[in-house]
Parts: structure tokens; C-alpha cells; sequence
């Protein structure tokens, strides 16, 4: 098939474009490179089923120009990364929801199949209860920059239901969960890379709040490879699927697991959420997806465990050296660029 990947040369999309192209696929990339980079896709740069357009989704024209031929969509390009989110909270809401908005339409005039990557984060602080797609969403208050992330991608979801409901558009929902791997960038405050790279360079690992909230870290290749077999299946057509890995672990354990399996003689140090982020913050207590309904449509089951997906992520920090650590994460280094 002729596809095209929205934000394939971001951490997700140079996966997804790698699984793509391996399959036999023309895969066309429209990127903006604000938080992507050329290099993701450096494995496959002179593939000749690639073609990369730098542009935004929110350029109709670019969009247009990058959508010709195309048969099917995968839509990813957003801004993503909590630390990076509360600090640019408008070119985030802006990017993600004028962006998809533009898409949606481009995609729904032309009838194209359409993925659109959504996230775990519009779950919002949930129940205590691993989390299934019919749920309310429980997202805090506007005030709360955090939850500027997950009113964007509810409203991109809604949108998505909507053309699908109207206009008859072909869309599938994934929510993903801690997407986790190789290429994954420390530069917007996401917790592995992060210790990752604080456990290589022998300095502290920065705990937030008491470190028992807890997430679920989902290998890269078994979020793609969910998200390919949701594509391939009519039935999934408007409807929203939870894809990720249900194995459940708290900060505080990761940080140990990290320091342990790299053999660092870093710390662990406790940081309140206030000195990182401000005081008008919200964290998620427990984030864990049901994954009965992906289960039950394409029969998807995570391949990779935690410790293994630590071994692969740690070795490809290794593998490509373990640049300087980004500095501390105060309240005092809001300027910091992506
Ligand atoms: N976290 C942490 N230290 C860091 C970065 C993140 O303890 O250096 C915590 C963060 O506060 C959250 C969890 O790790 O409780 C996951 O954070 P991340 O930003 O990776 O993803 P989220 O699930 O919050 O979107």
C-alpha cells in the first residue's frame, strides 16, 4: 500500500515507517521536525519506498502535497512529553488540535483508512482500576497544565468519531501507554530515558513525588505491531482500542530496576512534583490499560516483558553512547527548549 505517516521521524512514527517498509509498503513521512528528528529514520534513509516531506499537518498545502497517492493514514505528528507539555501548553493544544483537524478533513474527502495515535494521558486520573476504552474520562481541571495533553487528544478523538459518524471516514483509535524503546529522546522529561541516561552518567536518579504511582511500559515494536493489526480490520472502524503491555510497576521499582541493571553507583533521589513542575500539578496515581478488546478484535498479545524492554532500551543507549545528561529538572529551567 501507498501510506502516509504523520510525524515519522518521531520516536513511534520511524518505528511504524521501519515496520512499513519492511513489509513491502511505499511509506511517504510528513514531518515537521519540531520534536523529530531526521536521524530516527536513519536505519532506512535510502530505502526506495521513501519519501520525506518536511512540513506541518496544520499546512494544508504541504498536507496535501504529502497525501497524493495515499492510500492509508497513520497520524502521530503531535507534541508530546508532560515536562514539555506544562511548559507549552498552547503550541501543544494548538499543534494537536488544529493539526488533526486539518487532517481529518483532507483524509475524510478522499475516504482514506485512517489510524490516529491517541494516548492513555485522556484517561486523565482514572478510577485505581486498569483502565477500559468505554470509561469516563476523568481529566483534571484547565487550570492544571498537565491536562492541556489530554483535552487536545479527547477533542482529536471526538473529532475522529465524528467524521467517522458523518462522513462515513474509515477510523481506528489507539491509546497508547509509556511507549517505550530504542530512540526514545530524554529531551521532553519521559521517565525511562530519563533514568536511562541519569544511571549511565552515575548521577541521581530523579524520583517525582513518593514514587509509588505506577505505569506500564509498552515495547515500541508491540505498540506498532498493534496498531498494524488494527489497521488491516474493517470491524475496528470507529472504534478506540487501549495497545500497550498491562505488566505494572512503580517509579521507585523502575529506578531500582534501572540502577541494578546497568550496574550504576548512582542514587535515588526524591524530588517533590512542585520543584519539577510548579504547584499546579496533577499526577496519575496508577495507569495500568485493560487490554481485553484489542485482545478480542485482532487477538493482540505484548511480546516484550519489562525487564527485557529495559535490557533492549538500556543496550541502544549504550550502543550509541550515552550523551550528557539534560540538566536538572526545577522550576527554574522552564526555558528548556525540546
Ligand atoms: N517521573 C519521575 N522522574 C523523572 C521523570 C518522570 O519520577 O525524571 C515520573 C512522572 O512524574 C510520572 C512517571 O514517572 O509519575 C511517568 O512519567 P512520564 O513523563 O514518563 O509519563 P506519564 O505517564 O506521566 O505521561
Amino acid at each position: 500500500m501507498r501510506i502516509l505517516v504523520t510525524g515519522g521521524a518521531g520516536f513511534i512514527g520511524s518505528h511504524l515507517v521501519e515496520a512499513l517498509l519492511a513489509r513491502g509498503d511505499e511509506v511517504t513521512v510528513l514531518d515537521n521536525l519540531s520534536t523529530g528528528r531526521r536521524g530516527n529514520l536513519a536505519a532506512v534513509a535510502d530505502h526506495p519506498g521513501l519519501r520525506f516531506v518536511e512540513g506541518d499537518v496544520r499546512d494544508a498545502q504541504r498536507l496535501v502535497g504529502a497525501l497524493a497517492g495515499a492510500e492509508a493514514v497513520f497520524h502521530l505528528a503531535a507534541h508530546v512529553g508532560v515536562r514539555w507539555i506544562v511548559r507549552h501548553s498552547l503550541e501543544s493544544l494548538r499543534n494537536n488540535v488544529i493539526g488533526t483537524m486539518t487532517l481529518l478533513d483532507e483524509v475524510a474527502r478522499r475516504g482514506l483508512r485512517l489510524v490516529l495515535f491517541s494516548s492513555s494521558e485522556v484517561y486523565g486520573k482514572g478510577r485505581g482500576e486498569p483502565l477500559d476504552e468505554r470509561d469516563d474520562l476523568a481529566i483534571g481541571a484547565p487550570s492544571v497544565a498537565r491536562w492541556s495533553y489530554a483535552t487536545g487528544k479527547a477533542v482529536d478523538e471526538a473529532l475522529a468519531l465524528a467524521y467517522h459518524a458523518e462522513r462515513g471516514l474509515p477510523v481506528t483509535i489507539v491509546r497508547c501507554f509509556n511507549t517505550c524503546g530504542p530512540r526514545q529522546t530524554d529531551r521532553f522529561g519521559m521517565v525511562l530515558p530519563t533514568f536511562i541516561r541519569q544511571a549511565l552518567a552515575a548521577t541521581p536518579l530523579t524520583v517525582h513525588g513518593d514514587g509509588r504511582q505506577t505505569r506500564c511500559f509498552s515495547y515500541v515494536g508491540d505498540v506498532v505491531r498493534g496498531a498494524l493489526m488494527l489497521h488491516a480490520l474493517p470491524a475496528a472502524h470507529g472504534e478506540i482500542f487501549n495497545v500497550g503491555n498491562d505488566e505494572e510497576v512503580a517509579i521507585i521499582d523502575l529506578a531500582r530496576k534501572i540502577v541494578a541493571l546497568t550496574g550504576s553507583t548512582s542514587t535515588i533521589q526524591v524530588v517533590p512534583y512542585a520543584q519539577v513542575f510548579g504547584e499546579a500539578f496533577e499526577d496519575i496515581r496508577r495507569r495500568v490499560p485493560a487490554l481485553e478488546k484489542i485482545r478480542a478484535f485482532v487477538g493482540y498479545e505484548p511480546r516484550v516483558a519489562l525487564d527485557e524492554l529495559l535490557q533492549l532500551t538500556v543496550a541502544s543507549f549504550r550502543a550509541r553512547g550515552a550523551a550528557p545528561v539534560a540538566p536538572a529538572e526545577t522550576a527554574a529551567t522552564r526555558s528548556l527548549a525540546p
